[in-house]
């Protein structure tokens, strides 16, 4: 495509015909099971809706159990091959993937902005070339992989080498559909394993369009996608005594779900659930209004990246009491800069919120705050972008100033909503810091480096996984998360996620 009609604004009717020109995306999606689009048992199909307009986009397969058992068939059908297959092999599908995704960026692109709201900005240039790296670094991992070998005695060696698990599930959120999936299917079938995998009923397009771009690169049966209600379909493959593991993204509750479906058929679980990350700024990001103040201040807007529906969203911000009014003055009049807008403008920044349920429960927490009595500095309003999207479900980017002991600064809002508050002394910044049930990621922000440090030192243990230092979001694949609940991103060091170690002597 060319370069000149890659930063046009599509309309939603537009972007939809680019779509469906070719036939590289459909009105109405299958399951995608053992090589090849397969009916639901049941023959039920749900909407999709735009969360642009609140318009239908496509059908999609309303599985049940059944379904669950047809792709666990083919995954298990699949699964000796595919494990015998050899890892340069495994790795030359693997970026096979990679480069028709490349050649398809703009398709991705669309399918996944119009499905999720995200902007087209995003998609374009993080979302669809992140997901693309997810397949070329795992690619590379699995032809570099070494076993090890120890020395029991004389006449005894263990050698120990990782193989795969078999059968793995794998449930994904709906804020990064196409990453998310990236991000659990690279590492699990480039390790040897076949997977199930069932994407969120809010955005399930972007995963179908890539299964119809990439569905005939991998032997039938290694990959299977199936769509419907995670209360039935997740349960059935969560506590399915046919899967070796379960990987699962979502919200905390559901995690909670996840571990007791698979407790019964002691199932192992890989869990990234919710976060109320606190970012935090010492009074000496204000010494200069220099390039780093600035850095300091994006860091501060990025809690509305993604429509603030991020696991780790620096969802509270810590402002050091002596710098805590002008600095607010002036972050708040960064966040206002912030263009709402339709997500497939190009010059948009924050578009739609993923649905009507996030609508609702973003606007009912903004209510949640006025009533404790937080002061709203900027937003705290649904947005209205422009007759054609009165349908769809927009937000003001919204600051509030209070205290953390308030429901806003304490419950995972998955909005552009944030939270601040001030802190006198580092250790204060730590006991605010921590002072949250989630357990995720954190920033820190000072030009001098000893300072951050020292709280990500004196913090210890953490309450958070990832901690970044004058920097707050960095999704290089290559950069680990861990968690409260679990090691949630594999990578290089965290291989043992998908796979195995065997000793043998
Ligand atoms: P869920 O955790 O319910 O959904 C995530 C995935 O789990 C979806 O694929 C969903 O399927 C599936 N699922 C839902 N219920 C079950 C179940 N009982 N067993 C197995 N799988 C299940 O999140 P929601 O979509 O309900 O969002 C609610 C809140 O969760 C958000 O407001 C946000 O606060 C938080 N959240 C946090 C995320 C994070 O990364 N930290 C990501 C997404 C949400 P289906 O879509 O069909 O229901």
């Amino acid at each position: 495509m060319a370069v000149a009609e890659l930063v046009k604004e599509y309309s939603l009717d537009e972007a939809l015909e680019t779509l469906h020109k070719n036939g590289k995306v459909l009105s109405k999606y299958q399951n995608f099971i053992g090589g090849k689009w397969l009916p639901p048992v049941k023959g039920k199909y749900f909407v999709d809706h735009s969360p642009i307009n609140g318009e239908p986009i496509a059908e999609i397969a309303k599985s049940t159990p059944e379904d669950v058992e047809t792709a666990l068939d083919a995954a298990h059908a699949a699964k000796k091959a595919w494990a015998h297959t050899s890892p340069a092999a495994r790795a030359a599908l693997l970026n096979k993937i990679a480069d028709v995704m490349e050649e398809n960026l703009e398709i991705l692109a669309i399918a996944e902005t119009i499905d999720n709201g995200k902007p087209i900005r995003e998609t374009r240039n993080a979302d669809v070339p992140l997901s693309i790296d997810h397949f070329r670094y795992f690619a590379s991992c699995i032809r570099a992989e070494e076993g090890a070998l120890s020395e029991i005695d004389n006449d005894t060696v263990a050698y120990h080498f990782k193989e795969p698990l078999g059968v793995v599930g794998q449930i994904i959120p709906w804020n990064f559909p196409l990453l998310m999936a990236a991000w659990k299917l690279a590492p699990a079938v480039g390790a040897g394993n076949c997977t199930v995998i069932k994407p969120a009923s809010n955005t399930p397009l972007s995963l179908l369009v890539l299964m119809g771009l990439i569905g005939d690169i991998l032997p039938p049966g290694v990959l299977n996608v199936i769509t419907g209600p995670g209360g039935e379909i997740g349960k059935a493959l969560a506590s399915n005594s046919r899967i070796a593991k379960i990987a699962f993204t979502g919200e905390t509750t559901t995690g909670r779900l996840i571990m007791q479906y698979a407790s019964e058929p002691i199932i192992p679980q890989t869990l990234e659930l919710g976060g109320k990350s606190p970012n935090i700024f010492f009074a000496d990001v204000m010494d200069k209004d220099d390039e780093f103040f600035d850095k300091a201040l994006e860091g501060f807007a990025l809690f509305a990246f993604n429509k603030g529906e991020v696991c780790t969203c620096p969802s509270r911000a810590l402002v050091q009491e002596d710098i805590f009014d002008k600095f607010l003055e002036r972050a708040v009049a960064r966040v206002a800069k912030i263009k709402v807008g339709n997500p497939l403008d190009p010059t948009t920044m924050m578009g739609a919120q993923a649905s009507h349920d996030q609508l609702e429960k973003i606007l009912g927490y903004i209510d949640v705050g006025k009533k404790e009595g937080a002061k709203c500095m900027t937003g705290g309003k649904q947005a209205h972008i422009g007759p054609d999207f009165e349908k769809g479900y927009y937000v003001q980017p919204t600051v509030f100033a209070g205290h953390n002991k308030m429901r806003i600064f304490q419950e995972e809002i998955f909005g552009p909503v944030l939270s601040v508050t001030k802190f006198k002394t580092l250790e204060e910044a730590i006991e605010i810091g921590n002072d949250t049930v989630y357990g995720l990621g954190a920033g820190v922000w000072s030009p001098m480096a000893p300072t951050a440090i020292a709280w990500v030192a004196k913090s210890r243990p953490a309450a958070c996984g990832r901690i970044a230092i004058t920097c707050i979001r960095r999704a290089q694949r290559s950069a680990a998360i861990s968690s409260r609940a679990t090691d949630a991103k594999p990578t290089r060091s965290f291989w043992s996620i998908i796979s195995r170690p065997r000793t043998c002597w």
